[in-house]
């Protein structure tokens, strides 16, 4: 772990170091409700959780946090594990589900019926909601408050036995309808739905609610650490309630940190699944998207992730990280693994004039600029190529280092090129150029004193590779607006023929262009696909 961790999340070792000389070992967990797919906020929770088990030589429990039957089912929870496999953790063994619990859950809450610390209400929920309170108002006591033990056994069985209609009746723990903490006015703990679980199946038609079966699952499975975000802090009190009154010897003890944001993009997953069931995006593993299946079919590596959670670090202030730092890391993370190839965008066709036509040859270029062990491949020169149109400016301005009409450029590994013509369609459109090599400049050849102002990536018109580009952009813009042009597809463009050998998960850098992976989805042999991962610059500083 970067000391970045360690340092940021001081506040967490000092808990962890104080409670260690109690307990024998540390247990966390990183609980997800399998209602939709785990995005890079969860990264962040994954890392802390799977980390400290590793530093203080402790555990991770994975549970899935199954306990709403409405929004969960087995696709969410296949693509939980699968992310969190593909991040690198390991949590062994120790796979767990809260419906598992649910025989448990109920148990507690007799238990608290039996100890007078809950009791079957007949109020609607509208009513209880009313009976509440506010902030500047407390809470009014149910008439049903004071029922009898016995009575309320009853009802409760009942409940679960099938005999209440839907949201006619809950369980309420009995605690205090004058507190100033709201959450601690007499809250539901079980409600009466008729949804069929995933798990259970319709075993059940009562389900607990989430502050009631958080910390018994926490208890159950012998958390030492609970480690949350900010918005349970004040639930933080009717936690420990539960775990105090349904006795259990072991208390975890519940932390809280700041969630991740980030900018110009969208988090939570119930907007995320506004997006992918309204059709605005390609799926949860939409490349635009902050989801961990969503980044990793744009091309982001596991280490790239986890560096990123690393290095924002953990605290209790609000943690709104710029997305050029993702992409920064992902950047930092491929530039000197990946190899570098030439590929044309936005080809514009060059005859090289003083070049034979029957002549061509193979030249040998670096894979990587900067990393020697990388190697070199073959690549065909011929009298025809493509470069990139925006690498040509018949009247170009001063600082134009590419070609232009009276400027030479360098071909990447191969010859200096001198603009003679440009052939124009009836309209003014440039259609192809003509120009001359010097023969004398060869790259690698000392013949070459000529110094290049630039040197452009080039494709012979012989042999290349023809390809898909995808092109992604923010989905919000800096306004917040939604960005209305997110993905750019760019069919024409022309990858030198050496690139047919990159596999379906590497990395590579186009020259000039930036870092590209195929696209796991639509790339096939008879389409050739490729997913813009990040640019070369960075607007990260
Ligand atoms: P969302 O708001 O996206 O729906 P959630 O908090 O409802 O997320 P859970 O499945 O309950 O999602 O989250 C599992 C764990 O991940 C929780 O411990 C939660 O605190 C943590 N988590 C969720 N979002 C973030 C985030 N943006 N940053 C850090 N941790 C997060
Ligand atoms: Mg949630």
């Amino acid at each position: 772990m970067a000391n970045n961790f360690i340092e940021t999340a001081s506040f967490i070792h000092e808990y962890i170091k104080k409670d260690l000389k109690k307990t024998s070992e540390l247990v966390t967990r990183f609980p997800p409700e399998p209602n939709g797919y785990l995005h890079i906020g969860h990264a962040k929770s994954i890392c802390l959780n799977f980390g400290l088990a590793k530093i203080y030589d402790g555990k991770c429990n994975l549970r899935l946090d199954d306990t709403n039957p409405a929004k969960e089912n087995r696709e969410y929870i296949d693509s939980i594990i699968n992310d969190i496999k593909w991040l690198g953790f390991d949590y062994g063994e120790r796979l767990f589900f809260a419906s598992d619990y649910f025989e448990k859950f109920y148990e507690y809450a007799i238990y608290l019926i039996k100890k007078s610390k809950a009791y079957v209400c007949d109020l609607t929920p509208e009513e209880i909601k009313k009976f509440r309170g506010n902030l500047n108002e407390s809470g009014r006591e149910s008439p049903y408050r004071n029922r009898i033990i016995k009575e309320n056994l009853v009802l409760f069985e009942k409940m679960r036995n099938g005999e209440f209609e839907d949201s006619s009746r809950t369980l309420r723990a009995k605690i205090d309808m004058d507190s100033p903490n709201i959450n601690m006015r007499d809250p539901v703990i079980y409600r009466i739905a008729r949804i069929c679980h995933h798990n259970s199946k319709n075993k059940w038609c009562i389900y607990p609610m989430y502050d009631f079966a958080h910390p018994l699952e926490d208890a159950i499975e012998k958390v030492t650490h609970s480690i949350c975000t900010m918005e349970f802090e004040d639930h933080k009190p009717l936690y420990n309630w539960v775990i105090e009154n349904c006795d259990f010897k072991k208390k975890p003890r519940q932390i809280e940190f700041a969630k991740l944001s980030l900018t110009q993009t969208i988090m939570g997953k119930r907007y995320l699944k506004e997006l992918v069931d309204n059709k605005e995006v390609d799926g949860w593993d939409d490349p635009r998207l902050p989801t961990i299946s969503g980044i990793r079919r744009r091309g982001y590596t596991p280490d790239s992730i986890k560096k990123f959670c690393e290095s924002i670090g953990i605290s209790k202030a609000d943690n709104n990280v710029d997305i050029s730092f993702l992409e920064h890391c992902i950047r930092d993370d491929l530039k000197l693994k990946s190899k570098i190839y030439m590929a044309i965008l936005n080809p514009l066709k060059i005859i090289i004039e003083n070049y034979r036509e029957d002549n061509f040859e193979y030249l040998d270029i670096e894979n990587h600029s900067a990393t020697e062990n990388m190697g070199k491949r073959k690549v065909l020169f011929s009298k025809e190529i493509y470069i990139e149109r925006s690498d040509f400016l018949e009247d170009a301005p001063k600082k134009f280092y590419r070609l232009t009409k009276n400027q030479e450029v360098r071909l990447k590994g191969a010859y200096f090129i001198k603009f003679l013509e440009a052939i124009k369609d009836e309209n003014g459109n440039i259609l192809e150029l003509v120009c001359e090599y010097d023969p004398k400049t060869k790259s690698g050849s000392n013949f070459s004193n000529k110094k290049a102002k630039g040197t452009i990536q080039w494709v012979s018109c012989k042999e290349f590779i023809k390809a898909e580009i995808r092109e992604y952009d923010y989905l919000l813009l800096k306004n917040g607006k939604k960005n209305p042009e997110t993905l750019k597809i760019k069919k024409n463009c022309v990858l030198e023929f050496s690139t047919k050998n990159i596999l379906i998960d590497e990395r590579v850098q186009f020259m000039r262009h930036g870092f590209f992976i195929k696209d796991c989805k639509y790339c096939n042999d008879d389409n050739i696909v490729f997913n813009k991962i990040v640019g070369l610059k960075s607007s990260y500083k």
